[in-house]
């Protein structure tokens, strides 16, 4: 089988969803042009712009951070800033800190470690231990998890005054988020997804994706092709998640029909290209009555979780 692309070189991946054939070299170019592209279609970057990068140390925050890193070293019009967020995960986060510590050493970019037990009081587990302990089993360490991290996430990009905040979310995550908010009635949280960044209140730092074209496993190829380093290892947690149900489907769907996770996405963004005013329109914010931040109810989700705990 020859690359459809070089038409030299023996092909070794075979895209269903445009029915391509690509060497390893060609493939690995097609994903660097595609993030290239996403970027410019969704005008994620202007010029000289600040970008805060959440590194966790697994694949798709890895891969994606060589390739912005490749980027910037050739056109030198953004900068990076990495914030790598420690939740508290024992047997887990300690490993990919280390995998952090050596690829910002050898990218040599600015680097913001940030700990759950600095900012909140508690880590990640003795927060499930609290938890435990009240009775509590139905909220989930991934509920947690989720809150505590955008927070951490944002207010330290706020505090770097970053003009973005990129992160590694894929084609899988973002197909998966639209169909779990659709199976959850939640429009709020839906609209929240936008392709575009936007400044949605001052206090909220504009999120990119530049992978939210790109599926999984292209990534976890790119990856081994390229040989980067990566954190592996599964979070204790993870199972516990309904995301793991939403994957199930998918996976389910995507054999019958490989471009159903890029048919989801197009039809989200084709809805909020559409509507993008009145969508706006949702981001109505109040301050939280407990902590200030900008929140759509009386109590940020943030002060709710932690009242659980308290
Ligand atoms: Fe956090 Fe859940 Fe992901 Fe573990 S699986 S890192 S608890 S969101
Ligand atoms: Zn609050």
């Amino acid at each position: 089988m020859i690359c459809s692309n070089c038409k030299e070189k023996t092909a070794v991946y075979n895209r269903k969803y445009s029915g391509q054939k690509l060497c390893k070299k060609c493939f690995c170019k097609s994903i660097e042009r595609k993030v290239a592209k996403t970027i410019t279609k969704y005008k994620m970057v202007s010029k000289n712009d600040k970008i805060a990068y959440g590194l966790s140390g697994g694949k798709d925050s890895v891969t994606l951070l060589y390739i912005m890193d490749k980027m910037q070293r050739e056109h030198k019009n953004f900068s990076i800033d990495i914030i790598t967020v420690d939740e508290g995960i024992e047997k887990y986060r300690e490993d990919s800190i280390k995998i952090v510590d050596q690829i910002v050493e050898n990218l040599n970019l600015n680097y913001n470690l940030v700990t759950f037990k600095e900012l909140y009081g508690f880590t990640l587990d003795e927060i499930v231990k609290i938890l435990i302990k009240k009775g509590d089993l139905e909220t989930k360490a991934c509920s947690y998890c989720g809150v505590l991290r955008r927070r951490a996430l944002n207010n330290t990009a706020k505090e770097l005054g970053a003009k973005k905040l990129a992160t590694a979310h894929n084609l899988d995550d973002e197909a998966e988020t639209i169909l779990m908010n659709i199976t959850r009635s939640d429009i709020t949280r839906l609209l929240r997804y936008d392709p575009i960044p936007y400044e949605k209140h001052p206090h909220f730092v504009p999120r990119i994706k530049p992978f939210r074209e790109i599926p999984e496993k292209e990534i976890t190829l790119y990856a081994y092709y390229k040989n980067l380093p990566i954190h592996s290892i599964e979070c204790p947690y993870a199972s516990e998640s309904m995301r793991r149900n939403i994957k199930t489907v998918m996976s389910i769907l995507e054999q019958k029909n490989p471009s159903v996770k890029f048919n989801l996405l197009k039809f989200y963004d084709q809805i909020f290209m559409k509507n993008q005013a009145d969508l706006q329109k949702f981001d109505s914010f109040k301050a939280c009555i407990k902590c200030n931040e900008p929140t759509s109810s009386e109590i940020c989700k943030f002060c709710e979780l932690m009242e659980k705990i308290s």
